[in-house]
């Protein structure tokens, strides 16, 4: 298997939002990629500036940073061309490593924008190496620049930043290195542009200390949350069924909460994000992460659902007053 580190530079309308193409905000103009061998060699190198036939004019903000001209831009090939081309780059056997999880959405949206058809696997696995350097040099959270990580690494600055195959160069020597940390390579991340339409998609990774599940699609939110297996928690260390002693609720219902007890590991919470689905803006599909916490962690939640409890019989008094 082959990595296969992408990276995009993309362009948006120079004459502002008001004019922007609502099923294609951003335009690809340059793809670069690095691909390296399971050893982190490097096996080839792929670069390909694409001509845009939506934004023609690179915007002000995009100018300023990336290496591309006007003129390149009409030099370009088409993005089916490019993208074509990149595909036979990647060969069979690949997984992608991006700088954040922004460059697969994009290209996948292009991608539906000039009806290529979406082979990728759904809920398709990548690793997020921004993500990735934040787990072994920061708290996890953080998310930095390239240019940072390569300060931290203390890399040759021989490149330009902010051209597509310049960056994914970058990006494989930061990757390179982190290669080396199994269990950071661990965390691998998935792509929810094309989210599970059926129970028999669904996903589950499970980490170390925590599960993440990756639900099919649904019409509404309150469809999702009456799902038996969305609204169930198991250990994400042991794998019993385990009793809620926290039930669901949400304060903005974007974000839902529960705790429950294992016997053998303590306290577990329950968190579920809706996601909106890209093939249909009505639809959301659930993300469930289930992870250990302490008991003050606990008592923080029955705050946060007292709170909204609270909050909730204030608007009724309201509306009945
Ligand atoms: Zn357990």
């Amino acid at each position: 298997m082959n990595y296969i580190i992408l990276d995009l530079e993309w362009n948006q309308s120079a004459k502002g939002k008001n004019f922007e193409k609502k099923e294609l905000p951003f335009e690809i103009i340059q793809i670069g990629a690095v691909k390296l061998n399971e050893k982190g060699d490097v096996q080839d190198i792929f670069n390909c500036v694409v001509r845009p036939s939506v934004y023609k004019k690179l915007h002000s903000a995009v100018k300023e940073v990336v290496a591309l001209s006007d003129e390149d831009l009409k030099n370009g090939v088409s993005f089916q061309e490019a993208f074509m081309h990149l595909m036979q780059f990647c060969e069979d056997d690949y997984v992608f490593c991006t700088w954040g999880s922004q460059d697969l959405w994009q290209l996948q949206q292009n991608m539906q924008y000039y009806q290529i058809e979406n082979a990728f696997p759904k809920v398709m696995k990548y690793y997020d190496v921004q993500k990735i350097f934040s787990i072994v040099f920061e708290d996890g959270k953080l998310r930095r620049t390239v240019e940072h990580a390569v300060d931290v690494f203390e890399f040759e600055k021989d490149l330009m930043f902010h051209s597509a195959v310049n960056d994914a160069r970058y990006v494989a020597r930061i990757f390179q290195r982190l290669l080396e940390n199994k269990e950071a390579m661990e965390r691998v991340s998935v792509d929810y542009y094309k989210p599970p339409l059926t129970k028999k998609d669904e996903v589950c990774l499970r980490f170390k200390t925590y599960s993440k599940y990756v639900y099919r699609v649904f019409p509404s939110k309150e469809e999702a949350m009456e799902d038996k297996s969305v609204c169930s928690i198991k250990c994400p260390i042991c794998r019993t069924a385990l009793r809620k002693k926290v039930m669901w609720f949400t304060g903005n219902s974007k974000k839902y909460y529960c705790v429950a007890k294992c016997p053998f590991h303590g306290f577990v919470r329950g968190k579920i994000q809706m996601k909106k689905y890209a093939g249909d803006p009505h639809m959301v599909f659930p993300i469930k992460i289930v992870k250990p916490i302490s008991e003050e962690d606990v008592e923080k939640i029955c705050e946060m659902k007292k709170q909204v409890a609270e909050k909730r019989r204030l608007k009724r008094m309201k509306q009945g007053s």
